[in-house]
């Protein structure tokens, strides 16, 4: 019972069901901008949220000092502290510690959760400053990278909608996220003012920004995926009489809940939505980002050993929901041995499958280059999506009322990149930037430029803090 060509077919189907042509790719583009402009007009009027960060000013290059930052929104709780030399580009000194989250933490309580991040905190204070007496009376500048959707009332404090990445501490939802930090940190005696409250795009942008006043909007491709750009005020209709010294405000997209009918979606999409915990929501996130793409690879092979024996018996590992994660997907996607010995192995080693003849490891390659390069170009389009809104992808922009004309000398734009899928899948690198070019054309693209900016999400949030002195 090999029904090898039943396979095929399967295969077949999901590369048409994936197709991302570049004329598709431009509907989406479209569709980016035209839901950036929904969910700026009205509250509510898109799955874009569009959420004000007050951010108005990012970093100039001038901001001075030492500054402090948490981040907090992965698997990971980072503290770092960064000094500025008061020049473009001059982070003197950067020392970052990063903790797993105890496990228990996630559902516990926002006492618990904040004590333990104030205890972090001071550990580090002590350990960097051998806690003398005296330096640890100093008033420290902080900025708080909370990377879940808040609604924020100032640059420093805003209310948690919802948690998401895992985390359900339920009394939290609805609060002040600024204030229980402060609270937690003063009852530990430390005297810091929380300066900053900002998601981790907002951080990137501001680091990007901080290297490269021409950043205009900043990604995150991680375990999740997110965006945030550089809106004008008056384009932000929803909230009338805004007035910001810039003109500008930094809008966070929420993007992962993006959703259009020219998304190319499979059954496997589908399927993958239904049994999530979050289902109708993250539409986009759930085609792109880390956490899913090994899952939706997964879900294929599956159906390809529910109608064949190629992948051996069905009830082997590969039964499990989330065991193909996405950094294994990529050590087999870029397996470039002649044997495919990186392929074989995970087949064994992780999906329980051994002895997989050749053409079936290739098959599970072939398999994982449809799902990334579909991610990797509805990327692009997202990115896209963002430059035609503010004008920059060369045609002038959809508000802009006046046509551009074609000879119109364009502005460099960057926009900086962040996250694990996009620093360490190559694969889903390259087809992100050849995408962004094909879709803008060569002439255009020359204009567009990525930029990673590792760290970003902490250190822009230390340089948001030292952007927004405090007025007392
Ligand atoms: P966060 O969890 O805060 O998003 P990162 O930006 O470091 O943290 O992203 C981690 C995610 O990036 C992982 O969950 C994984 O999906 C993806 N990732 C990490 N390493 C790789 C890799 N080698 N290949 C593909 N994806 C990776």
């Amino acid at each position: 019972r090999r029904k090898w060509g039943r396979v095929l077919r399967i295969l077949k189907e999901f590369e048409e069901g994936c197709d991302t042509p570049v004329g598709r790719l431009k509907q989406v583009v479209d569709a980016v901008a035209v839901e950036m402009h929904a969910g700026l007009a009205s509250e509510g009027g898109s799955k874009l949220r569009m959420l004000l960060t007050f951010v108005d000013n990012l970093p100039s290059g001038k901001e001075k000092g030492t500054y402090y930052a948490l981040d907090l929104g992965g698997t990971y709780f980072r503290v770092m502290r960064v000094q500025l030399g008061g020049q473009r580009s001059s982070i003197l000194a950067h020392d970052v510690e990063r903790y797993p989250i105890p496990e228990h933490l996630l559902t516990s309580s926002s006492e618990d959760l904040f004590d333990f991040i104030a205890s972090v905190f001071k550990q580090f204070v002590e350990r960097d400053e051998n806690g003398s007496e005296r330096s640890l009376g100093k008033r420290r500048d902080l900025g708080f990278t909370f990377s879940f959707p808040v609604k924020q009332t100032s640059v420093s404090s805003g209310i948690l909608m919802k948690w998401t990445k895992g985390f359900v501490i339920e009394d939290m939802v609805g609060k002040e996220v600024g204030e229980y930090l402060q609270e937690a940190l003063m009852k530990k005696g430390l005297n810091v003012r929380v300066a900053a409250l900002v998601n981790d795009t907002v951080g990137t942008l501001a680091l990007g920004h901080y290297h490269d006043a021409d950043t205009v909007a900043a990604v995150i491709f991680g375990t999740g995926t997110n965006a945030c750009y550089l809106e004008r005020t008056d384009a932000i209709i929803k909230c009338q009489g805004l007035l910001t010294t810039s003109g500008g405000m930094v809008v966070n997209m929420e993007w992962g809940n993006f959703w259009s009918s020219h998304l190319p979606r499979t059954t496997y999409d589908v399927e993958l939505d239904a049994d999530s915990p979050n289902p109708n929501d993250q539409g986009f996130e759930k085609m792109i980002s880390g956490m899913y793409l090994g899952e939706i690879v997964r879900r294929v092979i599956v159906r390809m050993s529910l109608e064949s024996d190629i992948f051996g018996a069905v009830f082997s590992k590969l039964s499990t929901p989330f065991i193909l994660r996405t950094p294994i997907m990529a050590a087999l996607h870029e397996d470039n041995s002649p044997d495919l010995a990186e392929v074989a192995r995970v087949l064994k080693d992780i999906l329980e499958v051994p002895d997989a003849p050749m053409k079936v490891r290739k098959l599970l390659v072939n398999v994982c280059d449809v799902v990334t390069r579909r991610a990797a170009r509805l990327a692009a389009a997202g990115i896209v999506g963002i430059l035609k809104k503010i004008g920059r992808d060369g045609s002038g922009g959809i508000t802009s009322g006046r046509s551009s004309r074609a000879d119109t000398k364009m502005r460099r734009s960057v926009v900086a990149v962040e996250g694990g899928l996009y620093t360490n899948y190559s694969m889903f690198r390259n087809y992100l930037n050849e995408s962004v070019v094909e879709i803008l054309g060569e002439e255009v693209a020359q204009h567009v430029t990525l930029k990673v900016m590792d760290d970003g999400s902490g250190i822009g949030a230390a340089l948001v803090a030292a952007s927004n002195p405090s007025r007392d």
